[in-house]
């Protein structure tokens, strides 16, 4: 059993750095627990980031998170590339076990330990991430500018991908698994209305091709199981996040998607001294600064309790 910390940081993405750096400059010494597969977080398995202010010719997603960690160390955030495995944060101290089974204690502790995309689990997809294949249409629609793109889903942010990546893409196919959309009403209407987007249903794709770069996509109807080629140099996969909630469960507030919930604008969950920032959060923005901006009011929500301790 450890001393009272002030703050332990869960997560290491751009929310968990971005706590530890505040938490780090308010004299808290934050312990932050950066996990042993994915320490750094969503932005360590991307290429080139565009969207982060300022760095004017954009970062590797890995480079961006190394500066990021680097910066919260600087401060003196003590980071220890562990998975915490199980949490007590039901007193005033809070009980942060890692996976050696030592347990740490905290008057606050700040989650942030994102949401994992659902893949379509097939071969090359992993090879080919940030090579044609992408998770997200904000950071990477961009780089698909006159080209023909392959949208996986049937929901809203299947729709909202689509809808937004026809204004670069020279043609937007939509590959769902059913007959029909998940999607609401409205963003149906508008994907079916645009002229570039088109629908391949009962569906899925069977295999993901190109050799450093996406090349191309068979599917296979899901009803006869006839195969079919897709020449598509963008593949974007809309088919849900699971946030990385589990350790949670039944202390912490969750929503019916699993997320986490928040006293918004706030970070505060229902447990006092306990707040969440970035991805296991956010239903809606999913990005690298949303995630680093909540991770900062984390940090500053975390002081503010602790001063009122005091
Ligand atoms: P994450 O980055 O997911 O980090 C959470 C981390 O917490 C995990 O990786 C893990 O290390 C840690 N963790 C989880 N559980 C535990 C535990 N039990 N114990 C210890 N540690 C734990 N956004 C942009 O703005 N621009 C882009 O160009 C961009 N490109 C992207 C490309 C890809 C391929 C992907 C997947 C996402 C991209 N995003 C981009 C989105 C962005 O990466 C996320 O919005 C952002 O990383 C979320 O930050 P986060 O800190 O909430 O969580």
């Amino acid at each position: 059993m450890s001393d009272v910390r002030n703050v332990i940081v869960i997560g290491s993405g751009p929310a968990g750095y971005t706590a530890a750096l505040y938490t780090a400059r308010a004299s808290l010494k934050p312990l932050v627990f950066e996990g042993s597969v994915t320490a750094g977080g969503a932005l360590m398995n991307t290429t080139e980031v565009e969207n982060f202010p300022g760095f004017r010719d954009g970062i590797m997603g890995p480079d961006l998170m190394d500066n990021m960690r680097a910066q919260a160390e600087r401060f003196g955030a003590e980071l220890v590339p562990d998975d915490v495995t199980e949490v007590d944060l039901t007193g005033d101290i809070k009980k942060v076990t890692d996976s050696t089974g030592t347990v740490h204690l905290a008057r606050a502790v700040i989650v942030t330990t994102g949401s994992q995309h659902r893949k379509l689990n097939l071969p090359n997809e992993d090879a080919l991430s940030g090579r044609g294949v992408s998770w997200c249409a904000t950071c990477d629609g961009f780089f698909f500018k006159d080209q023909d793109i392959a949208v996986i889903g049937g929901g809203d942010t299947a729709m909202e991908e689509a809808t937004f990546l026809s204004r670069f893409a020279k043609s937007v196919t939509v590959v769902h698994r059913r007959d029909t959309l998940r999607a609401s009403k409205a963003m149906q209407e508008r994907a079916i209305a645009d002229p570039k987007i088109s629908f391949v249903w009962d569906s899925e794709v069977s295999e993901i091709h190109g050799d450093g770069k996406l090349s191309g996509l068979t599917l296979r109807n899901v009803r006869t199981g006839a195969t079919s080629e897709l020449p598509v140099t963008g593949l974007f996969i809309a088919i849900g996040h699971d946030p990385r909630t589990e350790l949670f469960k039944g202390q912490l507030t969750l929503d019916d998607d699993g997320y986490l919930t928040v006293d918004a604008p706030s970070t505060r969950t229902n447990v006092t001294g306990v707040f969440a920032a970035g991805d296991v959060v956010d239903h809606t923005y999913r990005q690298a600064i949303t995630a680093a901006g909540t991770g900062c009011s984390a940090a500053l929500d975390a002081e503010r309790h602790l001063a009122a301790l005091t």
